[in-house]
């Protein structure tokens, strides 16, 4: 069998995170049995439908690199529609019915589907089988006009006309599946394989939605802030997928060779950000510092950008304490953890001190002592080891805290950062000597008998 899956979604909104998983899912299926995934853009609803949300849907899932083979869009197709809405009505399927509006505007006449009224069992790939009786849903309207055909019925002949052979969806379309089974049935079409994929849910089990949840349900919402794009797929791919082994990280290609629908599980998904921050440090990791610099220059602030020297020693501190790249902004803002590579920001003396030997004198003679050792420091030796071990000694004898402490706050003007030897190496030797001088008058003017 040629397997063929589709992505079909709506362009009235941005695509959501559980909409990326039924993407993925139904592409890793064909891809892994050299089948052809098919995105069509179902987009009947007028009303609700944009161009724009149609083109970043197309941008979102090259981003993803999850390529289509083939593409279709229904408001293109609505001649073929009307011919099969023509055809139930001649085989007896479907009837024009008469309405009385109930509302100014509505249609004094719909086209109705001629309900069987019988038990349809779905024996769905993840579900299991699923036995619904019809009856309840009456004649249902299949299309408004010959040219307005409602979603259940493009959805079928869509499916029908395109060879679809496996239907992988959210959960929530399983209420739409005996409507369009009966539909398929009344068109003699040939029943695809359906798998309904489990709700995804946020920590609290509720379910993840858009309106509850805003925009962080949405794909657009982990691209701005930085996640790269194969942390996703990761990520996405084990929201109700699991290898039944060890292994967390797997790339696309890995997806592709492991993945089992069969293995999808029923119950709902837990949206785990934690996951998501820990999948996206370790695929930060394995960036080439090359790649690093790359990926960070739009997250990055327009001062650092110009500063190469800067930037490139700040490259391996900025891999270590991110998430994402889009945490960069924060940490290298005037309030952030490396925010003092740029400017001072004003501190009080008191926090120059020690806590456990909060004397002014003492921490000032520590101060003017590594001042010293570090002016005898060469610029070429203005590295961390060479930094580390000129003071390393003087450390030791007078006590790690105590002098390194007030060296630390004198260069960042604050009482959490790097440790002192990286805050020196990053700031260069004349800024260092000169904050070095600041603390010391900043003493001074508290204290001025330490003169
Ligand atoms: N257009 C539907 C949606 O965006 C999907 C329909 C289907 O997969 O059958 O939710």
């Amino acid at each position: 069998m040629n397997v063929i899956t589709r992505f079909a979604p709506s362009p009235t909104g941005f695509l959501h995170m559980g909409g990326v998983r039924t993407a993925l899912f139904s592409y890793l299926y064909a891809k892994q049995n050299n089948g052809t995934f098919a995105l069509r853009i179902e987009d009947t609803d007028k009303a609700r439908n944009k161009t724009e949300w149609e083109t970043a849907l197309i941008d979102d899932l090259s981003w993803l690199g999850l390529k289509h083979d083939t593409f279709s869009r229904q408001s293109d197709r609505i001649e073929i529609y009307s011919k099969y809405i023509q055809k139930l009505i001649i085989n007896g399927s479907a009837y024009i019915s008469k309405e009385i509006p109930k509302e100014e505007g509505q249609r004094h006449e719909v086209i109705r589907f001629k309900n069987p009224n019988k038990v349809v069992v779905i024996n769905d790939l993840i579900r299991g089988e699923v036995r619904v009786d019809t009856t309840d849903l009456g004649d249902f309207v299949i299309a408004r006009s010959f040219t307005e055909p409602v979603f259940h019925l493009a959805v079928v002949v869509d499916d029908f006309e395109m060879g679809i052979t496996h239907v992988i969806r959210a959960e929530e379309h399983l209420s739409n599946t005996p409507r369009q089974i009966l539909i398929l049935e009344a068109l003699g079409a040939p029943r695809p394989v359906y798998a309904h994929l489990p709700l995804v849910l946020a920590p609290d089990k509720s379910k993840l939605s858009k309106r509850k949840h805003g925009e962080t349900v949405s794909l657009t919402y982990y691209r701005n802030k930085g996640y790269l794009p194969e942390s996703i797929i990761n990520f996405v791919a084990l929201m109700g997928w699991n290898p039944g082994t060890d292994q967390e990280l797997f790339s696309l290609d890995e997806l592709i060779a492991k993945f089992k629908l069969e293995k999808v599980q029923k119950g709902g998904a837990i949206f785990n950000i934690n996951k998501l921050n820990w999948i996206n440090r370790e695929y930060i990791r394995k960036l080439s510092n090359h790649s690093f610099a790359d990926h960070i220059v739009p997250f990055i602030p327009e001062w650092l950008k110009t500063n190469d020297g800067l930037f490139i020693k700040l490259l391996p501190l900025l891999r270590k304490k991110i998430n994402a790249f889009g945490d960069l902004a924060a940490i290298l803002s005037q309030e952030g953890e490396l925010g003092f590579v740029k400017d001072l920001k004003s501190y009080e003396p008191d926090i120059l001190r020690w806590k456990k030997n909060p004397d002014f004198q003492i921490t000032q003679r520590h101060l003017l002592a590594v001042k010293k050792l570090l002016e005898n420091l060469g610029k070429g030796d203005w590295q961390v080891p060479k930094l580390t071990t000129s003071l390393w000694p003087y450390a030791l004898e007078h006590g790690k805290g105590d002098v390194l402490w007030p060296l630390r706050v004198a260069l960042t003007g604050q009482e959490r950062s790097p440790d002192p030897f990286t805050c020196a190496n990053l700031l260069g030797k004349e800024e260092t000597i000169r904050r070095i001088d600041i603390a010391c008058q900043k003493i001074l003017t508290i204290h001025p008998t330490n003169q």
